[in-house]
């Protein structure tokens, strides 16, 4: 059996995001030997871009990826502006971290200030979505930092992301970014697409453009008793995380494995050590 590199273990900070803050999370996966971090924008933000990244090349950290932008569209072109200049903000973040790219997520269907959905145009939404990654990727060029797509389960089509398959991720690609490595690549999140009966061929596909940026682990659990925030650990659900894995690396993906977990009632409520304890262990035994 083909065990993974322990030292690939990155972890998303959302995973212990209920228990420490930023600079709790760095030193704590110093503290466990763990060699990759992924931190949220808000959490970057309370610390300061600056002295975020000073924290994280200190504790020698590489950074898998900044979460994230996107959530491109919107019912007016102020709102669409607005979308533009904060993605393009996320941009400097990740730059300045060092990331190894930014996630975006495409967003849902346009929403007014409130909040509220506005419009029933899934396929123009969509369009937003290309349209607003396209201008991104300019300047994301500019600052050389990647752009990872992440599409995202389709449950979430209306609210956060049209993007939903690795299908229409590489669509995406081949449509902004024809030639390959041009900065603009696929984060693969099994959460979202361990259903998929074309996952193998489109991760397959991805890594023939050299697009897989990212790889991000967790586990679907049975039952889901939350769309958002019931994410299961490694071995804890009913993903073939070996088989997904193989397929990753057959596709020539050789960056490191990040663990993201959204637990509201399980994992966010135990001591952050033991969180970052099985996440080592599940790791190495079940993913
Ligand atoms: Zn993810």
């Amino acid at each position: 059996m083909n065990f993974p590199d322990p030292g690939l273990l990155s972890i998303n900070t959302a995973t212990v995001r209920a228990q420490w803050t930023l600079p709790e999370a760095i030193s704590a996966l110093a503290r466990h030997g763990i060699r990759g971090i992924s931190p949220w924008r808000d959490q970057v933000a309370k610390s300061g871009a600056k002295t975020a990244a000073q924290q994280i090349r200190d504790a020698g950290l590489t950074v898998t990826g900044l979460c994230r932008a996107g959530m491109f569209p919107a019912p007016d072109r102020n709102g669409r502006r607005a979308a533009l200049d904060d993605n393009r903000r996320a941009v400097d973040e990740a730059a300045m971290l060092g990331a190894q790219c930014l996630v975006v997520i495409g967003g849902g269907l346009p929403k007014d200030a409130r909040g509220a959905i506005v419009s029933k145009d899934l396929a123009g939404a969509r369009e937003m979505v290309r349209d607003g990654i396209g201008e991104l990727l300019d300047y994301a060029r500019g600052a050389g930092v990647p752009l990872a797509i992440e599409p995202l389960h389709p449950m979430y089509a209306a609210d956060r992301a049209c993007v939903n398959t690795l299908a229409q991720a590489n669509d995406l690609c081949d449509e902004l970014a024809p030639n390959g490595r041009e900065g603009l690549g696929i984060a693969v999140d099994v959460y979202h697409v361990w259903w998929d009966p074309h996952l193998k061929a489109q991760i397959e596909r991805a890594g023939a453009h050299d697009r897989l940026y990212a790889y991000h682990i967790c586990d679907w659990l049975v039952p889901t008793v939350d769309l958002l925030n019931d994410r299961g650990m490694m071995g804890d659900g009913v993903i073939d995380l070996r088989l997904i894995r193989s397929w990753m690396e057959a596709a020539g993906y050789r960056g490191m494995h990040e663990v993201e977990i959204f637990s509201a009632n399980n994992w966010w409520k135990r001591d952050g050590d033991e969180v970052l304890i099985t996440c080592k262990l599940r790791h190495e035994q079940a993913s």
